[in-house]
């Protein structure tokens, strides 16, 4: 019997009115997300009823070993697709020993920055490209030695030869429907062994909650498989695709009759704060995206800031739907795959609603 078949015999028992709690955190990082359990004695009817826990904060490099305590304020619920019901998954923030926010909580400002802005309603999709490798690191079931063939028929494929690892995404497909994520669909990537989910579209604050909880739900879905998800922006280099995170993105205004004239201003807005949004794109201020956005693999240079319809090889792409129904949507094509979608939805809506500027 494989440990798997012996598990499931313990997961069935009656866990007696108790439910587990599984908090959830991105730990010192930025990119990496860190979780621990503890029982509750009854099902939590909202998440005000949760309590706040806390963590040895020196140990996921969020603070010194001599004053560790880091403290985790529960935000958001969601059903867990592990254990089953009632056990739940606690999005949780986290707070340095003064309970202000971590270095990496990027979320308390996004908050509020929504908050501000909610009558606007300001909507995102977020394309989250991944990449599977072995357990060694090395890109999953790519030869030990040398390379796959070259990009081209891996891209939406079909057939053994050309998909790597199906099994895992489907598998995650299916628990972020059960945990309540607005997954709204799947896709294997130009380079073998590299995947994109979608999430959206969310409204404000729940675009970071939910892809933040739809990569933690992947990283575990991937355990199960035997398998490791990278969210590195460029895995491979040469002449292999990196990993991205498109944002899509519309405000009200935006979608209604006349929001083309209100999305082409906020691409001029957007333009006059490249670098700023690029700092903001990946966890190492803008360092991480150096390697993948060079111009090439359906990528702009991230020396310029550039839009286009159609256009997959600029800064901003505007759907066609755009300039046929006159309103909709647009995406941005800058931002990492190991992006923080607080901040990138964050530094968004103040450049685009708030109107900061410098
Ligand atoms: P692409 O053609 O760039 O690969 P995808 O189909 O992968 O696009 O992703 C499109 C994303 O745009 C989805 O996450 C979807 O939820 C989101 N989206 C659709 N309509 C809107 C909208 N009006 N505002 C913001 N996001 C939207
Ligand atoms: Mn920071
Ligand atoms: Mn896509
Ligand atoms: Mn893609
Ligand atoms: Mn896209």
């Amino acid at each position: 019997m494989s440990s798997k078949e012996a598990l499931q015999h313990y997961m069935n028992l009656d866990t007696r009115g108790n439910v587990q709690a599984m908090y959830v955190w991105i730990d010192g990082t930025g990119e990496s997300m860190r979780g621990k359990t503890r029982t509750l004695t009854k099902v939590p009817k909202d998440v005000s009823e949760l309590p706040e826990w806390n963590y040895d904060g020196s140990s996921t490099g969020q603070a010194e070993g001599s004053n560790s305590d880091c403290y985790l304020k529960p935000v958001r619920i969601f059903p867990d697709p592990f254990r089953g019901a009632p056990h739940i998954l606690v999005l949780s923030e986290v707070l340095d020993s003064d309970k202000k926010p971590a270095g990496t909580n990027h979320r308390a400002s996004c908050a509020r920055v929504m908050e501000k802005v909610k009558d606007e309603k300001p909507w995102f999709g977020m394309e989250q490209e991944w990449t599977m490798l072995d357990v060694d690191g090395h890109p999953y079931r790519w030869p030990k030695q040398g390379y796959p063939g070259p990009q081209g028929p891996y891209y939406c494929a079909v057939g053994s030869n050309n998909i790597y690892g199906r099994d895992v995404v489907e598998a995650h497909y299916r628990a972020c429907l059960y945990a309540g994520i607005q997954i709204s669909g799947t896709n294997a990537e130009v380079m073998p062994a590299q995947w994109e989910f979608q999430v959206g579209p969310c409204e404000g604050i729940e675009m970071g909650d939910q892809l933040w909880m739809a990569r933690y739900l992947l990283c575990r879905v991937a355990e199960d498989f035997g398998v490791v998800c990278s969210f590195d922006p460029k895995p491979i280099k040469g002449d292999w695709n990196g990993a991205g995170c498109h944002v899509n993105y519309s405000t009200e205004s935006m979608r209604q009759p006349g929001g083309r004239e209100v999305i082409y201003k906020a691409i001029e807005k957007l333009r006059g704060r490249h670098n700023l949004h690029i700092k903001a794109y990946d966890p190492q201020g803008g360092r991480d995206n150096l390697r993948r956005l060079t111009g090439l693999h359906e990528t702009s240079s991230v020396m310029d800031f550039s839009y286009g319809t159609a256009n997959r090889g600029c800064s901003i792409r505007i759907p066609r739907l755009v300039d046929d129904h006159g309103c909709g949507y647009f995406e941005d094509r800058r931002p990492s795959s190991n992006c923080d979608p607080y901040a990138v939805t964050d530094v968004f809506v103040r450049t685009t609603i708030l109107d900061e500027t410098g």
